[in-house]
């Protein structure tokens, strides 16, 4: 029995799953029986009380450690703590949207709209950058989270999730069947996945620019969240 999990977002412990893949994706991702368990804890696991998927849960948690708090993620953000970040959602980050733009300095940016290539924002203009599975759909992912470390602050943190097959390294979906994520009839442009992460994602985020990681699961290898960290006096 693995142990109890409760949700950094609301303080739930009932967690419910329902599956999500579907044959194409899995037969496009060529991934194993376990790997199908592990990818829909991740996404289709969700608190009884706030509807977080596992996923979700593991951000909240590397937010929370970036504000230094002990709350769950919807006290925090009612808290006078709050007040004092700036942050940037990149696309909708998960289940947490609705939370986070309760913050006072929350910026949210939709995707595709919001290009992550191209930030319209000066450099050091955030204290916190969040997006969630949206890394593995832009061109050059180095690139864009080299944009992301761009708007931060020094000391500032990106706190992120990207779908990770942990047993194998990353590799570019460029001149394979393209493969689209969301649901099984989606075929927007947009949604295309271009890079299948694996346990070398640490490597795109450290040749961005970044000088420390911290790794955050829930119910490993389900839920898996990164914040990696912009160094530096501000
Ligand atoms: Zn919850």
């Amino acid at each position: 029995m693995r142990p109890a999990t409760r949700c950094s977002i609301c303080g739930g412990t009932t967690f419910r799953r329902r599956e999500v893949l579907w044959q194409r994706l899995i037969d496009e991702w060529q991934i194993s029986p376990a790997e199908v368990d592990y990818i829909d804890r991740q996404q289709g696991e969700r608190c009884g009380d706030c509807r977080a998927n596992l996923r979700s849960v593991a951000l909240a948690s590397a937010l929370l450690s970036v504000f230094r708090s002990e709350d769950t993620l919807s006290a925090f953000v009612d808290s006078p703590a709050a007040a004092g970040f700036k942050v940037l959602e990149v696309n909708t980050a998960g289940n947490l949207h609705a939370t986070l733009e309760r913050m006072p300095g929350h910026v949210f940016g939709a995707y595709p709209e919001m290009d992550m290539h191209a930030l319209p924002f000066a450099d050091g203009s955030f204290d916190v950058v969040v997006h969630s599975d949206t890394l593995e759909h832009v061109a050059d992912p180095i690139h864009a989270l080299a944009e992301c470390r761009r708007v931060l602050r020094p000391g500032g943190a990106l706190c992120f999730t990207a779908p990770v097959i942990i047993g194998r390294m990353s590799r570019s979906r460029e001149g394979l069947a393209p493969s689209y994520h969301g649901n099984a009839e989606e075929k927007r442009g947009d949604w295309v996945v271009r890079t299948e992460f694996g346990a070398d994602l640490w490597a795109f985020v450290m040749e961005a620019g970044f000088e420390r990681i911290q790794l955050f699961s829930v119910g490993y290898p389900a839920g898996l969240a990164w914040a990696a960290y912009r160094e530096g006096v501000s």
